[in-house]
């Protein structure tokens, strides 16, 4: 190999980490917004994460799908999509939820020990006409979101905050422990 050569070749691998760092800042961002979308994606193990897409009734006894007509929970699908952040969604899906403590019947055994609240919550759907509840498993399926994220969003409407993205970022917050049952 003569020198020329060389000198060629680390300009261009240099080149090349430039331009890969560029990429991974790219395909980060897009992956970003994929999954904020609900849009079809390649994950950084390159496996492909379908779009989502609304899930299967309930099954409950209410029936909860039966209440909101499909087109309807399309639209609040596509809405829900919509919105440009994961922020702006978790508020919207703050605003669904309503609370309030479970009165407890039973005797305390120890009146002076102090005793986690408990709360219920309820799941709503807000059409142009009216507010419909339904079930917590078709809360879940209509907009094709985990458990997890709406516990994370209930627990932020139990202490009175606001949902706020707070992946990546360095100082942990307290943890808080709420029991939903
Ligand atoms: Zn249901």
């Amino acid at each position: 190999m003569s020198g020329s050569q060389q000198h060629v070749a680390s300009a261009s691998s240099k080149e090349k980490r430039k331009k890969g760092w560029k990429q991974v800042v790219y395909k980060r961002k897009k992956i970003k917004m994929a999954r904020v979308k609900g849009e079809k994606y390649e994950n950084y193990r390159g496996n492909i994460v379908e779009a989502r897409t609304q899930g299967k009734p309930c099954g409950c006894k209410s029936q909860c799908f039966t209440k909101v007509p499909e087109d309807v929970r399309n639209e609040l699908f596509k809405n829900f999509y919509n919105l440009e952040t994961k922020n702006e969604q978790d508020s919207y899906l703050q605003g669904l939820i309503d609370y309030r403590p479970i009165s407890r019947r039973r005797p305390r055994v120890d009146a002076n020990k102090a005793r986690p609240k408990m709360y219920t919550f309820k799941y709503n759907i807000v059409t142009k006409e009216e507010k419909i509840n339904v079930c917590k498993a078709a809360f879940l399926s209509l907009h094709c979101i985990s458990s997890d994220r709406v516990r994370r969003v209930s627990d932020l409407l139990l202490l009175g905050k606001i949902p706020e993205d707070k992946r990546g970022r360095k100082s942990p917050e307290k943890e808080v422990v709420v029991l939903i049952p």
